[in-house]
């Protein structure tokens, strides 16, 4: 059996891993999208390495678009195959692909109104929304926890990686003549423990190889329970001493209902200022929708609050903004309010309008709640840029940027050490470290090795190794 590391080496986008099996089957470990490269970014997407006709089974780790985005480019491009992964998985592809798509779409248009003015032939989008539709068509759903047997020669078992609703580590046995003779964790994106609403990341079965991630694999992040105070504090300094508006550009999907959760709780306890709170993201909206659906995804702590509040997204101050006029309606706003809108890097979306509305402004805040990629909006904001580009026009940084880390969607490196030590690591024949920059991944495999960890390798982009 071999494996390729087609994406996500060296950096956090474009997850794609390509397992062949002894009898030339061939499974793909998820199929993500290179974001946040600029012009590059396209042409990367479009040379996935591999002839997709010839994949036979796709695993997704979990619903996020570096991690499922090309499915319906692997799909248009010859892929005939199931794509397995979680129910709260499929279900967040039902919304995010297509936005995906329509996003696509967009860009594509724009591209091609400057190729028209330089006399160049249009270009395709890479797909678009219909055939994101269509993709869904692929996909069937298996519960954490129940093993399946989707080919011959190996099975998969999701368990429960606590980073997104749905979000799975995926542990394949392979088989020769009836004999285990290999076992594989792919631990996807793994989150942080004591979260408020998602399980903590499980135990998972005994490995031989391990394929983990290391977005954060030399950092460690601000203790999560002090999250909601410090998240108090900076509503009240912004909203109650500065009387501005504070803008959380947050990941439509788990970081936004977290930031609203946490919200929620605060009004519960009367501890929130009485202020308004916009959610001013159609994405995040149906994505809160998705979350009332799939409590099994909760943890004890969120279900035995859903007794005394049914609905954890929800309070009288908070509104849902879903159409585009009642977005630019915030514009005129001059009270103090909070904004959460996506998206989380501040590159695109509804966010990147209100944050041209209000940078200037001294008494605004920008909170960051997730991890902005270099050369992002995001980045450059909080690196504390004087200036910033936005829909081509250079806008003054008067605004505060903050950052709280602690709702992070991915375990710091201790906590992702102790997601893997729920194994023995004497039987681990060999671990890959990928989906992190460089020097995380040289930081987390020395720190890994110092835990007693052999063979730990930094794989290279598109390098194969015989498992
Ligand atoms: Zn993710």
């Amino acid at each position: 059996m071999k494996i390729s590391f087609l994406g996500a080496i060296g950096e956090v986008t474009g997850s794609k891993f390509l397992l062949t099996t002894k009898k030339g089957q061939k499974i793909l470990l998820d199929c993500g999208m290179y974001q946040g490269k600029g012009l590059e970014t396209d042409a990367m997407n479009r040379d996935l390495g591999f002839e997709p006709s010839e994949i036979d089974f796709l695993l997704l780790s979990h619903a996020h678009i570096d991690h499922s985005g090309l499915i319906p480019y692997l799909i248009n491009n010859g892929f005939e195959g199931t794509v397995f992964c979680t129910p709260a998985t499929r279900d967040l592809c039902s919304i995010l692909l297509p936005d995906a798509g329509k996003i696509q779409e967009a860009d594509t248009h724009t591209f091609n109104k400057k190729r028209s003015a330089q006399n160049l032939p249009p270009v395709e989008p890479i797909y678009t929304q219909k055939d994101a539709f269509l993709s869904l068509n692929s996909f069937v759903s298996i519960p954490y926890g129940k093993e399946f047997k989707f080919c011959d020669e190996v099975s998969l078992l999701f368990t429960d990686a606590g980073h997104v609703l749905g979000g799975a580590a995926v542990n394949l046995t392979v088989r020769e003549e009836g004999e285990v003779i290999k076992r594989i964790c792919y631990t996807g994106d793994v989150g942080r423990y004591n979260k408020r609403i998602l399980k903590d990341p499980q135990a998972f079965p005994q490995a031989d190889y391990l394929i983990t991630e290391s977005t954060y694999g030399n950092r460690t992040h601000a203790p999560i329970e002090n999250a909601e105070i410090e998240l108090l504090r900076i509503v009240k300094e912004t909203c109650v001493v500065n009387r501005g508006k504070l803008i959380i550009p947050s990941f439509a999907i788990g970081r936004a209902q977290e930031m609203i959760y946490a919200l929620d709780r605060l009004h519960n306890m009367h501890l929130l200022p009485e202020i308004n709170v916009f959610v001013d993201s159609p994405l995040a909206i149906s994505a809160t929708d998705i979350f009332r659906l799939h409590t099994e995804c909760f943890n004890d702590e969120m279900l035995e609050s859903l007794r005394n509040d049914p609905d954890p997204f929800g309070f009288d101050k908070l509104h849902y903004i879903r159409t585009i006029d009642a977005s630019k309606h915030l514009n005129t706003l001059v009270k103090p309010c909070i904004i959460i809108s996506a998206s989380g890097m501040m590159e695109a979306g509804r966010v990147k309008h209100h944050i041209a509305n209000n940078i200037e402004n001294k008494r605004t805040t920008i909170l960051a709640v997730g991890y902005c990629s270099p050369n992002t909006l995001g980045a450059k904001i909080l690196r504390g840029d004087k200036s910033v580009s936005i829909f081509g026009r250079k806008y003054k940084v008067r605004a505060q940027a903050k950052t709280l880390f602690s709702y992070s969607g991915h375990a710091d490196y201790l906590e992702l050490t102790k997601f893997l030590e729920c194994q023995d690591f004497s039987k681990i024949k060999q671990t890959f470290i990928v989906h992190g920059e460089d020097e995380s991944r040289a930081f987390f495999k020395s720190h890994l090795e110092s835990k007693g960890l052999q063979n730990v390798c930094m794989p290279e982009f598109r390098e194969v190794v015989e498992l």
